[in-house]
């Protein structure tokens, strides 16, 4: 084994190798694929995988050396198949844009802009004035604003409406939101304090009129996102809180999370309030995501009075939390299709993923049952499994949309080691571990996803390692 180890090629040497393949490549890259391989030849000689030291020649590792190489250059970001059926999945990048919001991004990237320029007028202009029109429009709300995601909006809300003073916020929404998006932690960032009331399950109107000061600057609501309270429970709903607070010459202020332009109901997603109904109910001020059930880029979408708007528009800290021209490219095109409900159903992925109905699902589970069952032949069996597909991003929680899954029984392997595989495929794919079942939900993914997807099953059951 020693001589083995001493036939190891030197760093130099497979450098040099490398050089004359990729002349042009940055040298710290080579170096550490060259210091990264040698590692897993030493490793493979440790376990006994190398027998000749024929196999330790510069020729010899070139392959692995060169893959390595190719690895460490190509994107870390990449496209991942989504057969998990959970639309907004905040880990595999939350809303796929809608076609005209894909385009209305290239544009934006490939040229100069009027991002900040007023045509008609020839001078300077605002980006926010890009989308406020259509946020005003679709919502109702007298003014709108946009920041770089829900969070920052919920912060900048704060921090120009309440720094100093005290906000009221119910016990049973203090709550942590994937990510570790704690309210009680932006609120103290903001400068602004926790008056809790009530207790976590039953809030009352009584608990609010107790904590009310002259430093009380607000009441917040905060939607429970992905949590909920069971059983006996109650709060103060938001139009008797909004007339409590204005009452009291306060404005009420509401972190929505995932925000919605549409009524689901008719697809069996119930209890989310829309946007505009929020606001009807009196809310002054509503901040949600613009990637969550909306569909569009990531951003946080303020909408609500001018007056506080307005405040928040002259905050410092706007500037540090603006959106950049990309997003709000992807933003005005996602926000467009809303102007036609159809168009927006139609368009819009994640709005079209969470009101397809029951047979499509199950003919495209079919369509892909039929082309794995070809492909894979014996190396899996396949069938059909009713089931549920959930909307993520914390909406519509414990709601489930009926689906039909692909349930795919691996022939020699465990459906364990399946999955572990498809991480490595190109394209990776994601899907639902049910011991002794990998399923997928056909939901998210595409008829055109399904020729990648069957030539990656097929690649990761016939890989022998
Ligand atoms: C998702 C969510 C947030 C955070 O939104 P981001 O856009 O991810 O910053 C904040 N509040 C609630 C209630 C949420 O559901």
């Amino acid at each position: 084994m020693s001589s083995l180890f001493r036939s190891l090629p030197s760093v130099d040497a497979c450098l040099r190798a490398l050089e004359e393949r990729f002349p042009s490549t940055a040298h710290a890259v080579l170096r550490e694929s060259c210091r990264a391989v040698l590692e897993t030849l030493r490793e493979d000689i440790r376990a006994g995988l190398v027998k000749d030291a024929s196999e330790l020649t510069v020729e010899a590792v070139l392959p692995r050396l060169c893959s390595a190489v190719e690895k460490s250059t190509r994107p870390r970001l990449r496209r991942v198949l989504n057969g998990a059926g959970v639309v907004v999945h905040t880990n595999l990048g939350r809303s796929v844009l809608a076609k005209k919001a894909q385009e209305a991004v290239r544009v934006a990237a490939s040229g100069y802009s009027n991002l900040e320029f007023d045509l008609e007028t020839g001078e300077r202009g605002s980006r926010i004035s890009l989308v406020e029109e259509l946020l005003t429009t679709l919502t109702g709300a007298e003014a709108a604003l946009v920041v770089n995601n829900n969070a920052a909006a919920v912060l900048l809300m704060l921090d120009t409406l309440c720094k100093g003073g005290e906000v009221i916020l119910s016990r049973g929404q203090l709550v942590e939101i994937g990510g570790s998006f704690r309210i009680p932690d932006v609120m103290e960032r903001s400068g602004a304090a926790l008056k809790e009331v009530g207790t976590t399950n039953r809030t009352h109107l009584a608990d609010y009129e107790k904590a009310l000061s002259e430093n009380t600057r607000a009441v917040l609501w905060v939607h429970p996102s992905n949590y909920r309270i069971i059983g006996f429970h109650s709060s103060v709903p938001p139009a008797e809180l909004a007339a409590f607070a204005h009452a009291h010459g306060l404005p009420l202020l509401e972190d929505l999370g995932s925000g919605s332009l549409l009524d689901f109901s008719q697809w069996g997603l119930h209890d989310e309030p829309t946007v505009p109904e929020v606001l009807k109910a009196g809310t002054d001020v509503v901040t949600f995501s613009g990637d969550k059930v909306l569909g569009g880029p990531q951003a946080g979408i303020i909408v609500g009075r001018k007056e506080y708007v307005d405040r928040m528009k002259r905050n410092q800290l706007l500037r540090a939390l603006r959106c950049d021209k990309l997003t709000l490219a992807a933003l005005e095109a996602t926000l467009s299709l809303y102007l036609d409900k159809e168009t927006a159903l139609r368009e819009v992925p994640t709005v079209r993923r969470m009101t397809m109905s029951a047979d499509l699902l199950h003919a495209r589970a079919e369509t892909l049952r039929a082309l794995l069952e070809k492909e894979l032949g014996p190396l899996a069996g396949c069938s059909l499994k009713s089931d549920f597909s959930r909307v993520g991003g914390g909406a519509f929680p414990e709601q489930g949309m009926p689906t039909t899954l692909i349930a795919i029984k691996p022939a020699g392997i465990s459906a364990a080691q399946l999955k572990k595989r498809l991480l490595r495929t190109d394209p990776p794919l994601i899907g639902r571990l049910e011991d002794p079942y990998f399923q997928l939900d056909p939901r998210t993914l595409e008829e055109e996803d399904f020729p990648d997807a069957v030539r990656v099953l097929k690649q990761a059951l016939c890989d022998n390692r």
